[in-house]
Parts: structure tokens; C-alpha cells; sequence
């Protein structure tokens, strides 16, 4: 059977791939360490789970709305009005299933055949693939570690065409840990609302932030940048729920319309269940968010000095995310690699250690390791590390 030319240009997530790999030398008895995952490792609060539960015994396991129930939509709309001090309408926001889901449904509804969409690289693995299943053009702008992996004004303006239909700003970002300040955001912003560029800006990581840093949506700088604005979030990353499947986008009405119709046809809604798990999550007590946050931030303290004491490793300290995104060029050079990507695979070779190659997302000299695992399991991971390059070298 031919299949339909879009799945064919279709590549698999680097991510799950050595997910894959490691499940697999783990089956044949081998001791791996994963640092692969793109999940908290904390269970989902328990009263969260309370109200799923509540919600199934009291019948709630019907059809909802295509976006969302009323309920949590309210929950979402305080959010809002809590945290980034925006008042959104209920119209103007639309629950998926996920924030994955909720970035799908945004450029299938967005873009048109060769439209253009910005990306600064290195990204998250999915952006790309999301605007080319809707016929669109992913253009990649190369953010400089040097800019903290972070686009600046002259490549925006460098980057706009006739055809950019978007953006996107992920802050705090996956793989890079790193995020924008306000005074970066106002000069993205300025460039987006002169040439009329939407700016999707994907806040899933918002609540892991560390030490002073502090989260901005670029929507809440002003009532224009809120109307150039799509903000993408979700409750898989602040509440531990990325089984739930809830994540949501928020900003003009028209295309969130369009979206919830889209939604109307493909998923119907997201699950009932989750939905009420989710309105828990931001009705009750924050309090094991901030507790989780904590943790991650811990564990950063304590394992980023002995990342960066490896020879050949260099690294710019995550300012929130739970992840870790170094350059190990010189490691690689040093072990007699050709790459970064070989590199890799020997570590899990050799040594059991199954990390992401940076060239999924974009950047090929350096590797993505998540610290959403016991700092035990961490530590150990970069003691193999560690004598991987000293014995190679
Ligand atoms: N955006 C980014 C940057 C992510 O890293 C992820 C998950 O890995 C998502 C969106 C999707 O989150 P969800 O689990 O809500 O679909």
C-alpha cells in the first residue's frame, strides 16, 4: 500500500527513538540509565487523582464540548489572570488533548500551503514536523549559544518573508533550559506586530523556573502583543500529568474557533475525565507544584557542576525545564568520534547510558540529558559518562 506522501517525509522523534533503543538493551538484561524522558518522574498530586475518580462515580464519562468544559475553561481563564495578569474570554481559549495536540490543531487551522513558520533551532522535535503535516515551511533560525540559544531581533527581521505566517517562542525552552527576558520579548514582539507574524509562544515549562529568573509571556506585555499572541500550555509538566492528555492554547477568537471546529471532527473533545482531573489541578492547592519545582531545582544544583567537570563538556546552566542541553563537541573529538550522534550511540554502547542526540533538535554538537529521574540514577549517569571520555581519550 502507497501511503499518503505526507507520512512519508514524516521523522520519528528522536526522543522516543532512544527511548526505544535503551527499553530495548534493558529487555536483554543490560543495566541502562535513561536520561531521555520528557516527563516529570513525580506521580500526579493525589487529589487530582481524587477527582478523576469522583468524576467517573458521579457519571462524568460522556461527550464534553469539543473545547473543553465550561468549568475548565474558568480554571484556566483564573490561571491566566493569576499568573500573567491577561483576561481571556471563554471563547478566546480551547482545552486538547495536550499541549502537542493543542499545536497540531493551531497549524492545521493556520497554515496554507507554503507558508512559512520561524523556528529558531535548536527546538522542540515535533515544531517542525506539526507545520509540514499542514503543508507549511519550517524556517530554521540558528539561536547561538553565545545568545543563549535565543533568537534575537536582526534574525527575526532577517528571517520574515511574505510567506511568515508565525513564530514560535518556547520559553523555558526544550532542549536549552533557557528563557527570554521581557526587554527580548518587547523586541520580538515590535518586529511580530509591524509585519503582522503571529507568534505562537509555547509555555508548557512555565512553572519550572530557578533560582532569580523569572517566566514572561510575551502576551502579557501588552493588549496588542495579547492579540498577536497564541499561548500554548498545559498541565503535563506543572501537575506531573503527561498521561492525562490536557493541554490547551489561548488568544483570538477566530482561530480558536477554527480550532475548536477542527476539534469538533478529529478528537470530539479531550477525555472527560482528565478534563475534571485537570479543573482540580488548578482549583486546589499549587502547593505540589512549587514542590516539584523545588526538587528539579535541587537536583540541577547538584548534578550541573559535575556535568560541566567533564573533559570535553561545556554547558550553559538551565534557567528552568528539567533539562540539560551541553556541547560536547570537544568530548566527542577527544574520543576519537566523528560526531556528536556517534558519540552517543557508543555511550549507550558501552556504557548503558542512553542520552539524546542534539541533532533531532537541531543542534548537532550537543546532547540533551533530562533530570526528570532520581538525582541517584543522574549521578550515576555522569560517573559512566565521565569514565566513558577519560578511558577514550
Ligand atoms: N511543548 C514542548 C516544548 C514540550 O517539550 C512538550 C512535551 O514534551 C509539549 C509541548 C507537549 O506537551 P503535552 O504533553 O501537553 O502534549
Amino acid at each position: 500500500m502507497k501511503l499518503a506522501d505526507r507520512v512519508s517525509a514524516l521523522t520519528p522523534s528522536t526522543t522516543l527513538a532512544i527511548t526505544a533503543k535503551a527499553k530495548e538493551l534493558k529487555a536483554a538484561g543490560h543495566d541502562v540509565i535513561g536520561l531521555g524522558a520528557g516527563e516529570p518522574d513525580f506521580n500526579t498530586p493525589q487529589h487530582i487523582m481524587d477527582a478523576a475518580v469522583n468524576a467517573m462515580n458521579a457519571g462524568q464519562t460522556k461527550y464534553t464540548p469539543a473545547g473543553g468544559l465550561a468549568e475548565l475553561k474558568k480554571e484556566i481563564i483564573s490561571k491566566f489572570e493569576r499568573d500573567q495578569g491577561i483576561a481571556y474570554k471563554p471563547g478566546e481559549v480551547i482545552v486538547c488533548s495536550g499541549a502537542k495536540h493543542a499545536l497540531y490543531t493551531l497549524f492545521q487551522v493556520l497554515l496554507n500551503e507554503g507558508d512559512e513558520v520561524i523556528i529558531p533551532a535548536p527546538y522542540w522535535v515535533s515544531y517542525p514536523e506539526q507545520v509540514k503535516l499542514a503543508d507549511g515551511v519550517p524556517v530554521y533560525v540558528e539561536a547561538s549559544e553565545e545568545n543563549q540559544f535565543k533568537l534575537t531581533p536582526e534574525q527575526l527581521k532577517e528571517a520574515i518573508t511574505e510567506k511568515t505566517k508565525a513564530v514560535i517562542i518556547n520559553s523555558p525552552s526544550n532542549p536549552t533550559g533557557m528563557l527570554y527576558t521581557k526587554e527580548e520579548l518587547e523586541a520580538l514582539g515590535q518586529i511580530c506586530l509591524e509585519h503582522d507574524v503571529l507568534i505562537v509562544s509555547d509555555e508548557i515549562y512555565e512553572k519550572l523556573i530557578y533560582g532569580t529568573h523569572k517566566h514572561v509571556s510575551i502576551a502579557e506585555l501588552s493588549e496588542e502583543l495579547k492579540n498577536q499572541t497564541i499561548i500554548i500550555n498545559g498541565v503535563s509538566k506543572s501537575h506531573s500529568m503527561t498521561g492525562w492528555r490536557i493541554g490547551y492554547a489561548a488568544g483570538n477568537e477566530q482561530i480558536i474557533k477554527a480550532m475548536t471546529n477542527l476539534a469538533s471532527h478529529s478528537t470530539s473533545n479531550p477525555t472527560s475525565i482528565a478534563q475534571y482531573a485537570s479543573i482540580a489541578a488548578y482549583a486546589g492547592s499549587q502547593e505540589p507544584v512549587e514542590e516539584m519545582r523545588k526538587a528539579f531545582e535541587e537536583r540541577l544544583n547538584i548534578i550541573y557542576d559535575k556535568l560541566v567537570a567533564i573533559p570535553g563538556i561545556s554547558c550553559l546552566k538551565p534557567q528552568g525545564a528539567f533539562y540539560l542541553f551541553p556541547n560536547a563537541k570537544q568530548a566527542a573529538e577527544m574520543t576519537g568520534f566523528a560526531s556528536v550522534d556517534e558519540f552517543v550511540e557508543a555511550l549507550l554502547e558501552k556504557e548503558k547510558v542512553a542520552i539524546v542526540p542534539g541533532s533531532g533538535f537541531g543542534s548537532p554538537d550537543n546532547v540533551r540529558l533530562s533530570y526528570a529521574t532520581s538525582l541517584d540514577v543522574i549521578e550515576a549517569a555522569l560517573e559512566r559518562i565521565e569514565r566513558f571520555v577519560k578511558e577514550n581519550s
